[in-house]
């Protein structure tokens, strides 16, 4: 059968011990099988654990496997679209309880961290970098929308004050949220699988779900074992492929890269993160970065359309890292990786049900180690009757990509291209 591990990355490298898990080779029977153990089938079977559920948890490769094992680490609340936006289109109702749910992910993650002591470095406060005055003023309507729902732990920078917080030249203003920040992300997912086990919640890896029989009582078929259960939580976003056809046909799987560079040193590093904060820059096409617990920069951006591996990514993102950072144009690059996360036409979450018994999450689009933490709670309180929260993420509209499965890649690309545009004319 085979065996998959951890892609090579900075996160593989330095992961805390990872503990053996076995397939499944038998026939078990569970209240809730959980298919993807990434943040959204973590935090899923973790909240469900703790209300009494017995949880058992499919993982087609590794605990944190995915997007969560690789990601750039940068807690950064609300969601890929802003709340004026879903407000335009759901109206004030809806877009009120989304928008106060917005920082709620942000909050789990430090409940978790604290109540499982899960070892990933965190650390409190990420910057909004503007690069043009018309960033700047968004980023100060967004403070004001933000504030509308309650979040007020937000600052925003002048020019004097962003060179204070990150030596890029670049800037003309930022926003910082101190309730955002950064972890190492494999090892977030790792304490967590470690929490479900800590509750009696079972895992098992290299069982991919192949099969999901529907009807009143449902079971995933993994090449040697089958669950039986009460419900099932589909969790494999952008690595799901086409176990649930319904779901594919209004996603789609992109790639994006990350380059970690060889340890910089206290000095360095600190001259260019002072308060070791997060950045991410307010393009549509956002150049992402931090200090890892050993002082190396990660630095993410670029999206493949389509999610294909790009040959070389070290050529693609250490250009962008030296355009921000001219001062480590000496600096050797360590790992590079990438991963992929799950677009959706609208850039919001696809939450909903299938049937009574199957409930799924995906498709945050970019942004999702806040929300995906999110989503854990909101599917554990469906499935235990109180829904009023989950039905304001179901009842977002969403809308197959132009082009079908087929063309769908070459008209997001386009539509990217011409954001890149816009982001580099300023407009
Ligand atoms: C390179 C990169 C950088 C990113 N940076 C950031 C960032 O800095 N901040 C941020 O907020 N977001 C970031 N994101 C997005 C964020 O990481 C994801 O939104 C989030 O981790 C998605 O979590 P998930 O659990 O839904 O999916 P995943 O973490 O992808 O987990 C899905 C899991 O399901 C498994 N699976 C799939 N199919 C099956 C099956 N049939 N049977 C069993 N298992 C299956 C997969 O193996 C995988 O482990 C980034 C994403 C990438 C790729």
């Amino acid at each position: 059968m085979a065996n998959t591990p951890y892609p090579e990355s900075y996160y593989a490298a330095s992961a805390n011990p990872v503990p053996a898990r076995p397939a499944l080779q038998d026939d078990v029977e569970t209240d809730v099988c959980v298919i993807g153990a990434g943040y959204t089938g973590l935090s899923s079977a973790l909240f469900l654990l703790e209300h009494g559920f017995k949880v058992t948890v499919l993982e087609a490769a590794k605990v944190g496997f995915g997007a969560s094992g690789r990601n750039g680490g940068q807690i950064v609340n609300s969601y890929s679209r802003d709340i004026d936006v879903i407000e335009r289109s759901v109206g004030p109702q809806q877009a009120q309880l989304l928008g106060n749910m917005a920082f709620e992910g942000g909050r789990i993650i430090r409940e978790r961290v604290a109540k499982y002591q899960i070892q990933c470095d965190l650390k409190d406060g990420g910057v909004f970098a503007a690069l043009t005055a018309k960033q700047m003023g968004h980023l100060e309507s967004q403070k004001r929308l933000w504030e509308r729902f309650g979040h007020t732990q937000l600052e925003l920078l002048d020019q004097r004050r962003i060179r204070e917080v990150v030596a890029c030249e670049e800037y003309v203003g930022g926003m910082l949220d101190m309730s955002g920040g950064h972890i190492h992300p494999l090892n977030l997912a790792l304490g967590e699988a470690a929490a479900v086990e800590s509750l009696g919640g079972v895992i098992y890896e290299q069982s991919p779900a192949v099969r999901i029989e529907r009807g009143a009582n449902p079971v995933v078929h993994t090449p040697q074992g089958k669950v039986r259960a009460k419900f099932i939580i589909v969790a494999g976003n952008a690595y799901l492929g086409n176990l649930v056809p319904e779901l594919a046909a209004k996603s789609m799987p992109c790639g994006t890269q990350v380059i970690a560079t060889e340890p910089l040193g206290e000095e360095l590093a600190r001259s260019l993160l002072p308060q070791d904060y997060c950045v991410e820059d307010c393009n549509y096409l956002l150049d992402y970065y931090r200090l890892t617990g050993d002082k190396r920069l990660i630095f993410g951006g670029g999206v493949v359309y389509g999610a294909r591996d790009p040959a070389n990514i070290e050529a693609i993102i250490r250009p962008k890292m030296l355009k921000a950072f001219p001062q480590l144009k000496d600096v050797k690059i360590d790992y590079a990786w990438t991963g992929n996360f799950l677009l959706t036409l609208s850039r919001l979450p696809q939450v909903g049900r299938l049937g009574d018994n199957i409930y799924y999450s995906q498709g945050c689009s970019g942004h999702g180690v806040t929300y995906t933490h999110l989503a854990g709670k909101v599917l554990a309180e469906a499935l235990r009757g109180q829904a009023e929260r989950f039905d304001a993420f179901a009842d977002l509209p969403h809308y197959p990509f132009p082009g079908g499965q087929l063309l769908r890649t070459p008209f997001a690309a386009m539509g990217a291209w011409y954001y890149g545009l816009r982001d580099k004319l300023g407009f």
